[in-house]
């Protein structure tokens, strides 16, 4: 048995919101991670399968290392088909939100699902939530907001209902949002899951290799060619940086989901704590920022990128060069000393 996270009254909000409504959008974040994919897609196929009309919205592309999910074709666009999905979410009667604590994380999706008339719940693992849904089940101590889906069909008695599709998807981002089980992983009850996600028959070990052996031949250079070139060390701080110009992912054929995972990889040297990653994106610098132990990204983030996120992993965005944001980041190291150097 797991423990009884999610409150008891929360669950039944959301089965008489399920028994009332079967019109359900399904809508994640911008540029979704596996997390964002997986707990999506994991919920499509349990409300499908009870026969609701369900779509998965996101606001623009996933990368494809997650398009071998089941379900992700069926996933619409909202940057390739606006005003369908408009429609759509206009429509709906109930929408879920998950992986998101705020409306602005959907981009151009956020105020319409604001002005919807459906009723709102929402699935997240971040802290802070804005209240903006009807029932808003958000819990920051647990590593993936897919686990919390997992939590919420069992919770609802539906643990035998749920298909192989929908465990692999579940799986996934779980895997997805601890890397691999190597952060954010040490809940018992993590493995505990992980076990019954086997006795729906997931194949762990394949949807490893699907996610992570996909490498393209340009994005495994971009990436060495990051490391070796791009890779800033900064001893005195425990602290590092890499960064990628437009040009440099264009003369690799960067596409989206290329540079993920890049963020974590200085902190595979030794006595590194802290890494940045800045992506120059088309109208601003893409910035992601991870750590190890307690050092809190999410504050660093906050206080220059205007982003957000979890202690461990955080990102936000820059609207200025690369080297205004390299230097902000510079000046704003030795502020963060005594949090680095222990
Ligand atoms: P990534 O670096 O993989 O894009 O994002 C890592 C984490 O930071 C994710 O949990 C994501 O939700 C959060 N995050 C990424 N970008 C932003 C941002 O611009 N603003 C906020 N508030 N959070 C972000
Ligand atoms: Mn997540």
């Amino acid at each position: 048995m797991i423990s009884k996270i999610i409150d008891s009254r929360k669950i039944s909000q959301v089965e008489d919101l399920l028994d009332k409504h079967d019109k359900i959008v399904i809508v994640t974040h911008v540029s979704p991670d596996g997390d964002a994919i997986g707990s999506s897609l994991g919920l499509y196929h349990y409300l499908n399968d009870l026969g609701n009309e369900v779509t998965v919205i996101v606001p623009n592309v996933f990368p494809d290392f997650l398009r071998w999910i089941k379900g992700a074709k069926d996933i619409l666009v909202y940057e390739k088909y606006p005003e369908y999905a408009q429609k759509l979410i206009e429509e709906a009667q109930l929408i879920f939100c998950l992986d998101f604590n705020i409306p602005k994380r959907t981009n151009n999706v956020g105020p319409l699902i604001e002005a919807a008339k459906a009723k709102k719940i929402m699935v997240d693992h971040h802290p802070e939530p804005s209240d903006f849904c009807d029932v808003t089940i958000s819990y920051p101590q647990i590593s993936s907001t897919s686990e919390l889906i997992f939590r919420l069909i069992c919770r609802m008695g539906d643990f035998e209902a749920m298909s192989k599709e929908c465990a692999e998807a579940i799986y996934t981002g779980m895997m997805t949002d601890t890397g691999a089980f190597t952060y954010n992983s040490n809940n018992a009850e993590i493995y505990y899951i992980i076990g019954e996600l086997l006795k729906k028959g997931i194949d762990k070990d394949q949807i490893y290799s699907n996610v992570y052996h996909n490498y393209s031949e340009d994005r495994y250079r971009m990436l060495g060619y990051t490391l070796s070139e791009k890779m800033k060390i900064y001893p005195e701080y425990n602290a590092a940086l890499i960064w990628l110009t437009k040009e440099e992912q264009a003369k690799y054929h960067a596409k989206k989901g290329d540079t993920e995972g890049f963020a974590n990889l200085p902190l595979n040297i030794s006595k590194i704590i802290f890494s940045v990653f800045l992506r120059e994106d088309n109208e601003m610098i893409k910035i992601s920022l991870r750590s190890q132990g307690d050092f809190p990204t999410n504050k660093f983030s906050a206080q220059c990128f205007n982003g957000g996120g979890h202690l461990n992993a955080s990102g936000g965005e820059f609207y200025g060069t690369l080297e205004d944001a390299i230097a902000i980041f510079e000046k704003t190291l030795p502020e963060y000393k005594d949090l680095l150097i222990k």
